[in-house]
């Protein structure tokens, strides 16, 4: 059976009536980490994990939320005024029609039943992907098309007002424009992006070191406020700049002294991941995927010794991965201090590749790693897509 029939038939089960069905999915970062706050370049896939939402209409203007995952139901009164965040998973969805509110977009009431394949807290956006799924079918429920870039705005705005999480705008941004075998790269600037073809030949092996450091949140934010130092220094001597996107790696360098060691740390990892990713999507244009992995690897080595979030789990990880058969590429991807790396592995030796890294691992840490073989996949939509 599909996803969607079983979707469908649960939903019928809890509040009856017919749903429609949406999804969204999840995604991993190829490259570019720590770039997009910096204004800057990523290059994130939509993955073929996807979080689905069966929704249907309500009398009243309540929303009532099922999660299967969390096995727990939330509810809303969207006619009453100011409503606090409940600090639980349902702030996800019901952030999210709260910004389609304010931004004018009335809603119906709904029922909603949420069901996710996207591992959640792995670093592969479980987040995201519940909020542009909840987007889509609480838009159209209510007869709203909003433009695509309106909802992902509108989901990373809920994550940070409502939820209370300091993210940048690329997961809600690929969980929407995602293509199939396409990686997007992001300009997070000017909110556009180009779509790069991934071979056939290629998988996107995701590994999950099964660790979360603590520091992981404090020291996003200080990272972030070793940028804005760096961006206030040099800005004394190029008026002009407004992110470490505008700086060059010469100018970075004429003016190093100006700035604290750590500050150009930072800046340096930020400046040569930017030109990183320009030179993957070349390369990725010219079927070079060796010159790829090679900016993989180097990325790797900056954000560990120049931005310091890796940890040894993440580098033993990468180690590992570099001693396998058909490994073009593996770095860390996501915030850092645990997380997940991403592989890019010869489809043919992918399984191989899955299997040598779980047991080194689990030799080296006592840890069973999760490890996914995946696709770029195609973004957000109606499911089947021929239902709109
Ligand atoms: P990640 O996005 O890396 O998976 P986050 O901590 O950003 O991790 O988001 C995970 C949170 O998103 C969960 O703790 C939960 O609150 C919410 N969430 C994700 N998927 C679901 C789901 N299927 N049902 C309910 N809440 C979900
Ligand atoms: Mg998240």
């Amino acid at each position: 059976m599909t996803p969607r029939s079983t979707i469908v038939e649960r939903f019928r089960s809890r509040f009856g009536g017919d749903p429609r069905v949406y999804r969204a999915p999840g995604r991993v970062n190829l490259i570019g980490e720590h770039t997009d706050y910096n204004e800057g370049f990523a290059m994130p896939a939509a993955i073929e994990f996807y979080c689905w939402v069966a929704v249907g209409a309500r009398e009243d203007r309540r929303l009532h939320i099922y999660s299967e995952e969390f096995s727990a139901e939330a509810d809303a009164d969207l006619s009453s005024a100011a409503r606090q965040p409940s600090k639980t998973w349902s702030d996800y969805p019901i952030g999210v029609a709260l910004q389609l509110e304010q931004a004018g977009f009335r809603l119906r009431g709904a029922n909603l039943l949420i069901e996710s394949e996207v591992p959640i807290g792995a670093g592969l956006s479980s987040s995201a992907a519940i909020e542009v799924a909840t987007a889509l079918a609480l838009a159209d429920q209510s007869g709203w098309t909003p433009e695509r870039l309106q909802l992902a705005l509108l989901c990373q705005r809920a994550e940070n007002e409502f939820v209370g999480a300091r993210v940048g705008i690329m997961d809600q941004f690929v969980s929407l424009y995602g293509e199939k075998d396409h990686a997007l790269m992001l300009d997070c600037r000017a909110l556009s992006f180009a779509s790069l073809l991934i071979p056939n030949s290629v998988k996107l092996v995701i590994s999950n070191t099964m660790v979360k450091h603590e520091l992981a949140s404090s020291e996003y934010n200080r990272r972030r406020a070793d940028c804005e130092e760096a961006v206030r220094r040099l800005r004394e001597f190029l008026p002009g700049i407004r992110a470490l996107r505008d700086v060059s790696a010469e100018q970075l360098e004429q003016y190093r002294s100006k700035i604290s060691e750590v500050a150009y740390k930072r800046a340096l990892h930020v400046v040569g991941e930017n030109a990183r990713v320009l030179d993957s999507a070349e390369a990725l244009r010219s079927g070079d995927i060796a010159r790829f992995g090679m900016r993989m690897a180097e990325s790797h080595r900056s954000l560990r010794d120049l931005y310091e979030v890796s940890c040894p789990e993440l580098d033993l990880m990468v180690d590992l991965a570099h001693q396998q058969k058909g490994v073009y590429g593996a770095r860390m991807t996501g915030g850092g201090f645990g997380g997940a790396t991403i592989n890019l592995v010869d489809a043919r030796y992918a399984g191989e590749f899955k299997e040598k890294m779980a047991k080194s691992y689990q030799r080296e840490t006592g840890l069973v790693p999760q490890i996914y073989i995946c696709r770029p996949a195609e973004g957000a939509g109606p499911f089947p897509s021929s239902d709109l």
